[in-house]
């Protein structure tokens, strides 16, 4: 299995690498596997990772569009390109688009600020969501959510934000996490029975979530986010979309 990064250190943007399997995509995208990578596939509401893969025997390079798990090992995903992928046993530079990561890092973090605070605030569990870079959705069981609410949601999660707490990655054994009430409301029994360690993400204080995705490691990295729209999607259901004020 390759080294997977993006799970142990999130600011990695670049790392060299031997290319393991290539699949030439028979008319689609050719998929390359590396020994080492710092792509984050997607997952979690968090799209994967873009970038570049660097030849520097010859200069040559490729775009990688995306990036996908496939049997555990991560995938990428390369623009078509005439003179056909890079071979088995290469010497690759993988390069982040850093300025999408570092975005997505961003907002993956304010979104669970904001979990934090909604769940601290009116006890209300999110029950999924969906980013992009410098901005995202969550939606919540919040059956008494309205305008006045979400300004004062905004407020609240601006103050967490701007005092500097520490967010930490931890993994787990799968007891050991079952045995955490915060885990618990955050749906940590869907995960399928099959996963024997738990990644967790924490920001000190606020938020304690199982999560794959990537993220800054304190929360004044994030920045001020505004709440840009909010929305019912039944009569519990509602819907909170913010964007990275900078964004
Ligand atoms: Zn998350």
């Amino acid at each position: 299995m390759g080294e997977q990064l993006c799970y142990t250190d999130a600011y990695v943007r670049s790392v060299a690498a031997r290319v393991v399997a290539v699949d030439a995509g028979d008319g689609g995208a050719p998929v390359v596997v590396l020994d080492r990578t710092v792509f984050y596939p997607g997952g979690g509401g968090q799209p994967s990772d873009r970038g570049l893969l660097l030849r520097a025997a010859d200069g040559r390079r490729w775009t990688v569009r995306s990036a996908r798990k496939a049997d555990g090992e991560i995938v990428h995903e390369l623009e078509e390109s005439t003179d056909g992928p890079p071979e088995v046993g290469d010497l690759l530079e993988v390069d982040l688009d850093w300025a999408r990561r570092l975005a997505l890092m961003r907002t993956h973090t304010a979104l669970h600020a904001l979990c934090g605070v909604v769940w601290r605030d009116y006890g209300a569990l999110v029950t999924g969501g969906n980013m992009e870079p410098g901005s995202g959705r969550m939606d919540f069981e919040f059956e008494r959510m309205t305008g006045d609410l979400v300004d004062a949601i905004e407020e609240a999660v601006n103050r967490e934000l701007v005092a500097g707490r520490e967010v930490r990655v931890n993994v787990l054994p799968r007891d050991e996490a079952f045995a955490i009430p915060d885990l618990i409301r955050t749906k940590i029994n869907l995960l399928p029975p099959g996963i024997e360690e738990i990644r967790t993400i924490e920001i000190v204080g606020l938020d304690l979530q199982a999560d794959g995705g990537t993220h800054v490691a304190n929360t004044t990295e994030v920045g001020r986010i505004k709440v840009t729209g909010y929305e019912s999607k039944g009569r519990i259901n509602k819907r909170i979309r913010i964007a990275l004020e900078d964004a």
